[in-house]
Parts: C-alpha cells; sequence; structure tokens
C-alpha cells in the first residue's frame, strides 16, 4: 500500500521504518529540513518503562495545588498559557483515577518499544550513544512518598527495581556530590538510556535503503478525502494515497483540525557540556526525584534536563529552568562539566494528552491514523507505538493491548 507518515520526528522515523519493513511504499514529509529537528532533537536520553508514567502521578501534581503551580518539580505556567492550557490542566490534575491502570499500560509500552529498538539496533547494526540503568534519587521520605504507588506498581510486577541506602547508591555513583541530600535511592538496572537523535539519523539511512522517501522542508498544510485521501503540501502540491499517519508532535492539532481533542504542549529544557573529567561524571543516569532533573552521560558530553511549562514558545527565554539544570549539575557532580567549552541550552514542546497517554491508532476518519502525544515518553515509547500501528494498518493483531492508547477515547 502507498502510505504518507508526516513527521520526521523520532515517532515518524520509526513509524516509516516498520511500514517499510511490512512492505509498503512509504513516503515520509517533514517542514524541516532534516530529522529530529523538534522535539527530538535534544531531549533526554531516558527509556525508562520503570518510570514511564511519573509525570502522570498522582501524588505529584495533586499534593498542594500552590505547589504543583510554583516548584519547579511541578508543570508551571509560563507567558502565553491560554485557557485551552488551562482546561488541560484541570482534566490533567482530575487523572488520577485510574493512574494505576495508565502506568502499567504506559509501562507495558514501554517495555516493549525497548525491546523492539534492541532488536531494531541488533537487526540493522545502528550505531548511537547508549548506556544502561538508572538511578532515582531521594531527599527525604516526603520524596519516597510521592513515588509510592509507583513503587508499589513496580513491586507487585516484580520489577527489577531495588530501594538502595544513600551508601549503596554512591557506590553505584560515587561521583555523586557529598552535598547530595539522600535519604534512598531507586536503583532500575534494566532502564536504559540513548541518544535519541542519533538514533533517529541512524534509522534514517536504513529507512533510505529500504526504500523509503524523504520530502524534507515540505510542510503538510491539509489532509482531506476528495474521495482518495490527499495530502496537500506547500512544496509539491497534493498528493494521493491509501493511507497517512500523523506523527505530527505538536503540530498535530492545528492540521488535522481535532479541536476538540484535548492536546497541549508541554515546553522542557536540557543543557549539554561535554565531560571535563570522567571521574566526576555520572557512571549513567541519575534522576533527582525532587528536581525531577536528569543528569545523564551521553558519550563524551553530559546531558542535563528538566522543567515543565505551559504556555511557552520556542525563543521565550527559560532562565529559572536553566539555572535549574546549571545547579543541579554543580551539585550532584562537581567538577564533571567543561564550561569553558561550547555548551548547548535547548528547550523543546512534547505533546501531551490529560491521561499522559499517547494517541496511536485509527482517527475515526478513514485512512488516516495517529502516533503521537507521547508526552514525555515519545523516546521511550517510538519503537514500540511504531510497531503497533504498522500491525494495525496491515490487519494483524497487535501484540500489546491498545485499548487505553486508543485515539477514541478523546476524539471521535
Ligand atoms: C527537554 C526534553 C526532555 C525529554 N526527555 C525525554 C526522555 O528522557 N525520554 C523520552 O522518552 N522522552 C523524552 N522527551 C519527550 C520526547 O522528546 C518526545 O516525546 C518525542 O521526541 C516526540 O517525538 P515525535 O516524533 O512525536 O515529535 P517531534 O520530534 O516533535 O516530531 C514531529 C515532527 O513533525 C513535523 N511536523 C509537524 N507538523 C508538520 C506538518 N504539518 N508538515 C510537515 N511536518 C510536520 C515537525 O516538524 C517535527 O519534526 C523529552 C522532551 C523534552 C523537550
Amino acid at each position: 500500500m502507498k502510505i504518507a507518515v508526516i513527521g520526521a520526528g523520532i515517532v515518524g522515523i520509526c513509524t516509516a521504518y516498520e511500514l517499510a519493513l511490512d512492505g509498503h511504499s512509504v513516503s515520509v514529509f517533514e517542514r524541516h529540513g532534516a530529522v529530529a529537528e523538534e522535539a527530538s532533537f535534544a531531549c533526554a536520553p531516558h527509556q525508562s518503562p520503570s518510570l514511564a508514567h511519573a509525570m502522570a502521578a498522582p501524588a505529584w501534581p495533586q499534593s498542594s495545588r500552590l505547589r504543583a503551580l510554583l516548584s519547579p518539580s511541578g508543570i508551571s505556567l509560563g507567558r502565553g498559557t491560554s485557557w485551552k492550557d488551562l482546561r488541560w490542566l484541570s482534566g490533567w490534575k482530575a487523572a488520577p483515577k485510574g493512574f494505576l491502570e495508565r502506568f502499567a499500560a504506559a509501562q507495558t509500552l514501554a517495555r516493549y518499544s525497548l525491546e523492539r529498538q534492541q532488536a531494531l539496533t541488533l537487526q540493522a547494526s545502528l550505531v548511537f550513544e547508549q548506556s544502561q540503568g538508572q538511578l532515582l534519587l531521594f531527599r527525604s521520605e516526603r520524596d519516597v512518598l510521592a513515588y509510592q504507588d509507583q513503587l508499589a506498581a513496580l513491586n507487585a510486577q516484580g520489577a527489577a527495581a531495588k530501594v538502595l541506602t544513600p551508601e549503596e547508591a554512591r557506590k553505584l555513583e560515587p561521583a555523586l556530590g557529598s552535598d547530595v541530600a539522600l535519604h534512598a535511592a531507586l536503583h532500575l538496572p534494566h532502564d536504559a538510556q540513548g541518544n535519541c537523535r542519533q538514533f533517529a539519523h541512524a534509522l534514517r539511512d536504513k529507512a533510505t535503503e529500504l526504500g523509503v522517501r524523504f520530502h524534507f522542508s515540505t510542510a503538510v498544510s491539509a489532509v482531506s478525502h476528495t474521495p482518495a485521501i490527499t495530502l496537500h503540501t506547500d512544496r509539491l502540491g497534493t498528493q494521493q494515497f491509501d493511507h497517512i499517519v500523523a506523527c505530527t508532535g505538536s503540530g498535530a492539532a492545528s492540521l488535522l483540525a481535532f479541536k476538540q481533542a484535548p492536546l497541549t504542549r508541554v515546553w522542557s529544557c536540557s543543557l549539554s557540556a561535554h565531560i571535563r573529567e570522567p571521574l566526576n561524571a555520572p557512571r549513567s543516569a541519575v534522576l533527582d526525584g525532587h528536581s525531577q532533573v536528569s543528569i545523564t552521560r551521553l558519550g563524551g558530553r553530559i546531558r542535563v534536563s528538566g522543567g515543565a511549562e505551559l504556555g511557552g514558545r520556542q525563543h521565550q527565554k527559560h532562565g529559572a529552568v536553566s539555572k535549574l539544570l546549571y545547579q543541579t549539575l554543580q551539585t550532584h557532580f562537581p567538577g564533571a562539566a567543561d564550561f569553558s567549552r561550547s555548551m548547548q541550552l535547548w528547550r523543546g514542546a512534547s505533546m501531551f494528552s490529560p491521561d499522559a497517554l499517547p494517541l496511536l491508532g485509527p482517527s475515526g476518519r478513514p485512512g488516516i491514523w495517529l502516533n503521537l502525544a507521547h508526552g514525555h515518553n515519545g523516546w521511550s515509547m517510538a519503537c514500540g507505538s511504531a510497531r503497533l500501528l504498522a500491525d494495525m494498518i496491515r490487519g494483524r493483531a497487535a501484540e500489546l493491548d491498545t485499548t487505553l492508547v486508543q485515539p477514541g477515547r478523546f476524539i471521535s
């Protein structure tokens, strides 16, 4: 079948690749000049099934409305926050109902995705920066309590997650700063880290070898049925397809005119710095459970990531979050980064649904499929979501139950 994929972020690239593996004729339309230029550009590298749904944890936003709005660990309201954002926020805050079920669904999808990614990496000999294992740090008993639902769920599943004493945690991450208040830590040995952008570029090359056609610098302005499924582009006119898959990240709402879809963009930042002294750097990945800032070794660099703001814009200043990232890096791994060399401070938007699960499956319009709104788990879920969507298009039974991610729960 002739299939168009709109968007060449990590989700679009994985989708195009899986569809090509199934023998379809695939064309990708991307408004930027290269792959992974938006949310997938310099995102944090966590592929963390164990924490896949952390941002929608009931204890976190619910504990205090004020804390959720003001604390750096909660979602903050940026300049330009709209009524639509606030409507989403109120829906999201109400979402703790059924949290454990959604947490399990997110974990299952992220785990499946990691396995799929590892299989593709071997099959296609993909080369990208990777590391294994993650430490979640708790500064106080209160931080542990904020994660108690996740911890209970992980225990119930028999997941490889072990609570460590501060001494045990420091043995795993010996460079962790002595000033870091440490009450306990959760070791997640099977969670992984990988460079999302590098993976996207490597998979793009393999997809091209499989015959996928990439149309860069080509924005899709509309999708219509005339009666065939027609894609309208700014550069290549109109083109007809049997199916269209929207992997448009935060560009989804305007393109597909799903006005009732309660999706919103949440802005976060990352800071990437060269390592000055490897012995002072993290061995793998550390997530501060209090501030929600993560610090990861990524090849010869360290990537620090955090913040969650509604209503922002791409070039808006992000002073408070970048200060938090610098400070966390300095206290957690002092002397690790080389501040004399160029650093990259980057801000990107992830698309969120109110329940923090993606929209994956038929859109309700014949031949138009969605694979988007993965929130802060797009990299963790990309390979698995792509495989599941390819199975749906082919009419093959999906390997996972996709009930909770079906777009029909929000759009009709
Ligand atoms: C700071 C930060 C840290 C993060 N950390 C993690 C993490 O540790 N782990 C994790 O799993 N996830 C993380 N995420 C989330 C993750 O980055 C996103 O979920 C993921 O990149 C989304 O991928 P995507 O392909 O859906 O969207 P994008 O990468 O945004 O790709 C969408 C593409 O569609 C294109 N597009 C949109 N509309 C059109 C149109 N009309 N015509 C043509 N092209 C169009 C865009 O140009 C874009 O290239 C993080 C995000 C940020 C910002």
